[in-house]
């Protein structure tokens, strides 16, 4: 038996939530380690559709473990309101389901207020974050004066506490000319918010290595996409985490031998939402095609995503950066009825034709796709169960990924519903 990872290997969006369900049907524990309430899964059960943002998708299954890691950020009053939000639909989240981990850091109001802050300001790069305080929060962590969810046990070293992260918070609002953060207040906010909290912390890794050792399937659930990653990814254009398969260890507690599947579940063609370097993308109307049928708004910020053609190079960068050893292709449906379909296989800079995307994104934002063409497909795979139900062309297409990638593809998702999917290798056997 085999933990699997499943990790974004684009920028993120590329259907991990109807995977990650359908995989956690099948695990025991749910964990999730890295990123914040900024993850925005879509679920659909027998016609039902869940929205999260932070909590593990296998919430919404009784008898399953869901575990928040040390890895992510935790603001305890979206928590509270997803999980509110989820009991209206009659899903029923206690401490027997659902345990946060004592050293994750909390997201607070004014990491919210930083990043909205920064975003709406003209100074800086714009990164299209999702403003919800999740990066600032994280550099409060490396800064080492922010507030973990351990520190709601404790409330008599709270005000103290609170008081030495406000001396950094309170000069930086000051010099970006807003009013200080009232320390009192915020300690109140805390004390008022812990008892509702403190129920699900818990010794994460201790957690984790007991259900390792009783045998229990354990799948992480990562967040956004390799491209995004804090080193991996296309920086500065990026998400404050690390979200290649590493970080599933580093997040929870786990050593790396504990991953032994990585699963990088890959879009058929290419998103991306925000700023930032982008080489398959479309101003045109198979860009507007391509965002239409996929349905490519975000699910947290209602944003239109930009929509491009697959870029094999890309995803092969990130099989490497992240240890992807298995691809779950999704949304191939998408691309049902189009005349012809193009991949990127390269990169055109300065008459040089490169295999990797080069560092820097002045670089990256130069770079010009090289493609090749394939013939397209009228027939609808939408829904399709069988690789016998799917198009010839299809399958050449799905093929040729494999090869230009070099990884296999061992899962293929033909529409949101969960069982709409092709398996050929179940990712939880060794
Ligand atoms: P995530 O953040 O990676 O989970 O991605 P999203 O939640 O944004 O998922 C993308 C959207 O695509 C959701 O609305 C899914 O229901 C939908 N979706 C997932 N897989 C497929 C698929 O194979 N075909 C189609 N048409 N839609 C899909």
């Amino acid at each position: 038996m085999a933990n699997v990872a499943v990790v974004g290997s684009q920028w993120g969006d590329e259907g991990k939530g109807k995977i990650v369900d359908w995989l956690s049907e099948r695990a025991d524990v749910v964990v999730r380690f890295q990123g914040g309430h900024n993850a925005g899964h879509t679920l659909v059960i027998d016609g039902v559709t869940y929205k999260l943002s932070l909590l593990p998708s296998g919430v919404v299954r009784e008898g399953k473990l869901s575990v928040i890691g040390n890895g992510v950020v935790v603001d305890p009053w979206a928590l509270l309101d997803e999980i509110g939000r989820l009991r209206e639909q009659g899903v029923k989240i206690g401490p027997e389901r659902l345990r946060i981990a004592e050293n994750a850091t909390l997201i607070l109001p004014l990491h919210r207020e930083l990043d909205e802050i920064r975003e709406n300001s003209n100074s800086g790069t714009k990164i299209g974050t999702t403003k919800r305080g999740i990066g600032p929060a994280y550099e409060d962590k490396v800064g080492r004066r922010a507030l973990r969810v351990m520190d709601l046990m404790d409330l008599d070293a709270l005000a103290d506490k609170v008081e030495k992260m406000l001396a950094h918070h309170n000069a930086l609002r000051r010099g970006l000319g807003q009013e200080p953060v009232d320390g009192e207040k915020l300690t109140a906010q805390l004390k008022e918010i812990a008892p509702e909290i403190l129920p699900y912390m818990d010794s994460v890794w201790r957690l984790l290595d007991g259900e390792r050792r009783k045998g229990s399937r354990i799948l992480f659930e990562g967040a956004q996409g390799t491209l995004l990653d804090i080193d991996h990814g296309t920086y500065p254009y990026v998400t404050s985490s690390n979200t290649v398969s590493a970080q599933a260890a580093t997040g929870s507690g786990m050593g790396p031998a504990a991953i032994d599947t990585v699963l990088g579940i890959t879009k058929a063609y290419t998103t991306r939402v925000g700023e930032g370097p982008f080489p398959t993308e479309l101003d045109d109307e198979v860009g507007q095609r391509l965002g239409e049928r996929g349905r490519e708004f975000g699910v947290v910020t209602g944003r239109k995503r930009r929509c491009g053609w697959f870029d094999a190079v890309l995803v092969r960068q990130a099989i490497k950066t992240s240890g992807i050893t298995d691809v779950a292709l999704t949304k191939l449906d998408v691309l049902d009825g189009f005349d012809e379909v193009k991949i990127c296989t390269g990169y055109r800079l300065d008459g040089q034709v490169l295999d990797y995307l080069p560092g820097g994104a002045a670089l990256q934002a130069r770079v010009e796709p090289v493609y090749e063409t394939l013939e397209g497909w009228q027939e609808t795979t939408f829904g399709a169960r069988t690789w016998g139900e799917l198009p010839a062309q299809a399958i050449k297409y799905v093929r040729h990924i494999e090869e230009l990638i070099e990884c296999p593809v061992t899962l293929l998702s033909t529409s949101p519903e969960r069982e709409d999917t092709i398996l050929m290798k179940d990712p939880f056997e060794d």
